[in-house]
């Protein structure tokens, strides 16, 4: 076994909205039973990344400061602890890479009796637990990070990057879990896709993967548009060029005045949802994914009713979601090129500055590779 160090270095928030610091934190050097320490090779930003150091975040995360940010990352296991196997079966071993999942309480009424991981109201979620308190690195942006025992574990194939297994392990198993809510994709679909981020990127992916006679994906900037346009959309609408009356009619024109019969939400922009609405056919399904700020809209509910509209919010994933999202990535990376995504690299001293260009769209997804 390698030697494990008694500190680290992480990023750390001491406060919302202030810089950033690389500090020294405590390493576990105990494990409780199935939990592993594992060295972060590669952590990713995500949006909610800005949302919780700026304080917008759905679930408050200012009661655990300091935290250590970063809930997207992969790691390489430097202590295996109890475990032996992921949760597929395959044998762990000490150098294997992973991903894992935020940790169920394994005891309640979405755990036992509905099977749904992701609304388990007792789950621990990464970044949300103190820096100062035990186990103390239970965040990405650091050289090491410990796997809470409950976490659903999950081998990383030998075909996939470390990059894009760590893009996956929110982004994309995110999308993973919202498709499986949606339920099927025909050959007569149009898709139509609100945002180009991530999220939206990797949703163009699997509407084209899943079949969906046609994808119009929304969103800015033109860079980001392009990789859609690579990943599977047929039709692109900029923002940046077109308002949002613009954009509805243009959905209008392209749909013979039906609208499309599945929307999904992946920008998180405050406007979207009820833009989204509106571009829905009579008896279309809207998939709802990036709205996890808290912030408040004014709709009339009876767009939904009056079209017998399919409303379908989609929160996280479950462990089967991580595994199915490394398959994605294994089974597609000849027919995607996932690196156009995952382009910038950061060493851990440069947070800030990866922070900046996830926030000013200039990074689709920065890397910070804490041991560069
Ligand atoms: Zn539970
Ligand atoms: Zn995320």
């Amino acid at each position: 076994m390698a030697t494990i160090p008694k500190t680290c270095k992480a990023a750390v928030i001491n406060r919302i909205k202030a810089p950033i610091t690389i500090e020294e934190v405590q390493v576990p050097q105990e494990l409780e039973p199935g939990g592993m320490l594992v060295r972060t090779d590669v952590a990713s930003l995500c949006g909610s990344d800005i949302h919780m150091w700026d304080g917008t975040i759905m679930l408050p995360i200012e009661p655990f400061l300091p935290i250590i940010p970063g809930h997207e990352m992969m790691g390489t296991i430097v202590d295996r602890g109890q475990v032996r196997c992921d949760a597929v079966g395959q044998p762990l071993a000490e150098g294997d890479r992973i991903v894992w999942s935020p940790a169920t309480c394994g005891e309640c009424f979405w755990c036992r009796i509905t099977k749904q991981e992701s609304l388990c109201p007792n789950r621990r979620n990464y970044n949300f637990a103190s820096c100062r308190n035990y186990p103390y690195l239970v965040g990405g942006l650091s050289e090491y990070c410990y796997v809470y025992p409950t976490s659903g574990k999950i081998k990383i194939p030998d075909e996939v990057k470390s990059e894009w297994a760590s893009a996956a392990s929110c982004a994309l198993r995110t999308v993973v879990h919202a498709f499986e809510k949606l339920g099927p994709v025909h050959d007569y679909d149009t898709v139509v896709v609100q945002g180009a981020g991530p999220v939206g990127l990797f949703a163009t992916a699997m509407a084209s993967k899943a079949g969906a006679s046609r994808i119009i994906t929304i969103g800015a900037p033109q860079v980001r548009l392009d990789i859609a346009k690579r990943w599977g959309a047929n039709h692109l609408i900029s923002v940046e060029k077109h308002n949002p009356i613009d954009r509805q009619d243009q959905i209008m024109t392209l749909t013979g005045g039906r609208g499309a019969d599945i929307v999904i939400e992946a920008s998180g922009a405050k406007t979207a949802f009820r833009e989204g609405i509106e571009m829905v056919r009579r008896g279309g399904r809207y998939l709802v994914i990036g709205q996890t700020n808290r912030d408040e809209i004014s709709i009339a509910p009876s767009a939904i009713v009056g079209r017998e509209m399919m409303l379908i919010g989609s929160l996280s994933a479950e462990t089967t979601d991580y595994y199915r999202a490394m398959e994605f990535l294994r089974n597609n990376r000849e027919r995607f090129d996932f690196d156009a995504m995952v382009s910038t690299r950061y060493p851990l001293s440069r947070v800030n500055d990866a922070y900046e260009a996830m926030r000013n769209f200039f990074d689709i997804k920065p890397l910070i590779l804490p041991h560069l």
